[in-house]
């Protein structure tokens, strides 16, 4: 069993709070997407009403175990500041300065730990290291969905030393969704998947092979499925060790009639640029120079209408190129059909990275009904995985 905060009055109680502030930083140190600090926000305010005292750990970036400066939190601290909460920030997650910090600290007051990731500890899911954090606190919230998936000591060591551990607003919500999208979707169930490579993605397709009614695929992995299919696929992206595996696949996909779509058509360009001339043909018409950079239109029309008519649907990684304008006809094909679903009552879940962004790019993110804050995290449940950063506030 897993309890949530929502069973419990942190009332005087020290709750440390491992958050994912894992957000992008400009030259000049400034926020430039707040996403994930506003996704929190729930959960600390449940803590301060309460009369608790939240002291937030997160890391940011790949510090490597150093401290660095631009890898550092204080930014997230003024921005907290800015929306009107009290923060102590502490220039050390650990040691005397930390101690300090929140003996400073009143309860209804925030204390922000400087980046975890400053410690090499952390990643190795030290346990001295989480004893030092634990001395901090008196019990453990979890709300940091894009780090579920890592068995590091904010995550998982440190949960074990509580018996007050608890899942966070957020990351309930985040596992809520995709459990009821995994476990009893309303059917049909459509998957959209994409992005650079099928390595990150070949799991997933097996595993939601068996429950989806129509999985969609895209973005540069098709074209090892093309080449498992013996087609020409020119100068495009290809996973030489993963042919097999792709093979593999689409045997599976042959005995079982499942409804795995291949684009029936490309875009391509001889140069790997937005200005690069670009054709649209069948993919059995490739040349040997030739780069593949978007699904064709007839693929878009046809993943369009069978989007449209979903109850609900999961989509991963982009169809194309989304970056260079030109070739984001597909990406954004996808976001339409996500959008008219949505509108017709369907549950619509993007999850993170790469089609998030595109999803923001494209002006959509407000159109579908979920965006996790995880890439990664939402990868491996959707692997079939059990979660570490779950399964340690498992009571
Ligand atoms: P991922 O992180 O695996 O989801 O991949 C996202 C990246 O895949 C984006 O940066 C896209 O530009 C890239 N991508 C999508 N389609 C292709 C393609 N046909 N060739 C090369 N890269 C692609």
């Amino acid at each position: 069993m897993i309890k949530s905060i929502n069973d419990f009055n942190f009332k005087n109680h020290k709750v440390l709070v491992r958050v994912d502030f894992n957000v992008p930083l400009n030259s000049k140190l400034e926020i430039t997407d707040n996403k994930r600090i506003v996704a929190s926000l729930p959960t600390i305010d449940k803590i301060i009403n309460d009369g608790g005292m939240p002291i937030l750990m997160s890391h940011l970036g790949r510090p490597d175990g150093v401290k660095n400066p631009n890898y550092s939190l204080k930014s997230v601290a003024s921005y907290l500041r800015k929306r009107g909460y009290d923060v102590h920030f502490a220039n050390d997650c650990i040691g005397e300065e930390a101690v300090k910090t929140v003996s400073e600290a009143k309860y209804g007051e925030v204390v922000l730990l400087e980046n975890l990731r400053f410690h090499k500890e952390e990643e190795k899911n030290d346990d001295n290291f989480a004893n030092e954090l634990a001395k901090l606190g008196d019990c453990y919230v979890n709300d940091a969905f894009g780090t579920a998936h890592r068995a590091h000591a904010s995550t998982y060591q440190l949960a074990t030393k509580f018996q007050d551990r608890f899942c966070g607003m957020l990351l309930k919500s985040e596992l809520d969704y995709l459990d009821s999208i995994v476990k009893t979707p309303r059917r049909p169930f459509v998957a959209v998947l994409g992005g650079a490579k099928i390595s990150g993605k070949i799991d997933v397709v097996n595993n939601l092979m068996d429950k989806c009614d129509d999985i969609l695929i895209g973005g540069g992995m098709i074209f090892t499925f093309f080449k498992a299919m013996g087609l020409e696929i020119g100068k495009s992206i290809l996973e030489p060790d993963r042919i097999e595996m792709a093979k593999q696949i689409l045997e599976k996909v042959r005995e079982k009639g499942i409804n795995i779509h291949f684009p029936a058509d490309v875009v391509v360009a001889k140069q790997f640029k937005n200005e690069a001339i670009s054709r649209n043909i069948g993919r059995n018409q490739l040349e040997p120079d030739d780069i593949g950079l978007d699904i064709g239109k007839t693929t878009q029309k046809l993943y369009r209408s069978i989007l449209e008519s979903a109850e609900t649907v999961l989509w991963n990684g982009p169809m194309g190129v989304y970056e260079m304008p030109n070739f984001a006809a597909g990406t954004m094909a996808i976001a339409k059909g996500m959008a008219r679903a949505t509108e017709k009552g369907a549950t619509t879940i993007v999850g993170g990275g790469d089609s998030a962004a595109a999803l923001k790019e494209l002006g959509y993110e407000k159109k579908v009904s979920h965006v996790s804050t995880g890439g990664g995290a939402t990868l491996e449940y959707l692997e079939g995985k059990e979660l570490p950063g779950i399964a340690a506030l498992e009571i």
